[in-house]
């Protein structure tokens, strides 16, 4: 009954008042604020890869250390801005206070990143806890709707938890990738699309990414792409 109210609350609160900057709670009428929105870095303003989006800040390494790592089977990883400071700060936001309706603010940013890839449908990663579906809020689920509604693909939760595992950000660099094996499975026994878009809010090590694309191309997807609305830098890996 709690969670209830606070959902109520919360989405009262958006209809009926000026929205506030989630990061600063400035009063400028926007979820997120000019001055809160400088701060965050785009991953198009760095040197990455051009597999998995991890950002390089100062020399290129001649391979990703990433893909060497994990090898993976997706196409192209696509996402907007990097796990750090202000980026770090406003998923935090999304995920643990309930600020859904900021990732609205990308919309465009999304849509003209995603026009360029040919996908059929928009697959969420299930990687919420019994936690957040509680609280009723599921951030991959958000980012997946915008996408839909800007890029009018439909929406099919293929992917389901078979195992319920930590969230990657609270574990180490190695418990991150070993974490989710296994931990997801396909529902249903074949797969009838052929383009698939993964997304996720944020993309760690891709372990996550990788072993979804697996199972998914496993079960007869032709190819998968990826999108997280933030991808950590090399750095915190
Ligand atoms: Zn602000
Ligand atoms: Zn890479």
């Amino acid at each position: 009954m709690k969670n209830i109210f606070y959902i109520f609350k919360e989405t009262f609160l958006e209809i009926f008042l000026p929205p506030i900057c989630v990061i600063c709670e400035s009063k400028e009428g926007k979820m997120l604020c000019e001055a809160c929105f400088r701060k965050i870095k785009f991953v198009d303003e760095f040197q990455k890869c051009p597999r998995c989006s991890l950002v390089f800040y100062d020399s290129v390494p001649e391979k990703c250390p990433n893909c060497e790592r994990l090898s993976p089977k997706f196409s192209k990883l696509v996402s907007i801005f990097v796990y750090e400071e202000y980026g770090e700060k406003l998923i935090r936001k999304i995920k643990f206070e309930n600020k859904l309706k900021v990732v609205e603010e990308f919309s465009d940013m999304i849509k003209s990143k995603l026009e360029e890839i040919d996908f059929d449908i928009v697959v969420p990663i299930p990687s919420y806890t019994r936690k957040w579906i509680k609280k009723g809020y599921i951030p991959s689920v958000k980012i997946a709707k915008v996408i839909s509604e800007n890029l009018r693909k439909p929406i099919v939760p293929l992917i389901r938890k078979s195992k319920e595992i930590p969230s990657q950000l609270e574990l180490s660099s190695e418990e991150r990738l070993k974490n989710p094996k296994d931990a997801f499975e396909v529902i249903g026994s074949k797969i009838n699309y052929r383009r698939i878009l993964l997304v996720d809010d944020v993309a760690t090590t891709t372990a996550t990414l990788c072993e979804c694309t697996r199972i998914l191309l496993e079960k007869g997807a032709d190819e998968v792409f990826c999108f997280s609305l933030a991808r950590t830098p090399l750095k915190t890996l």
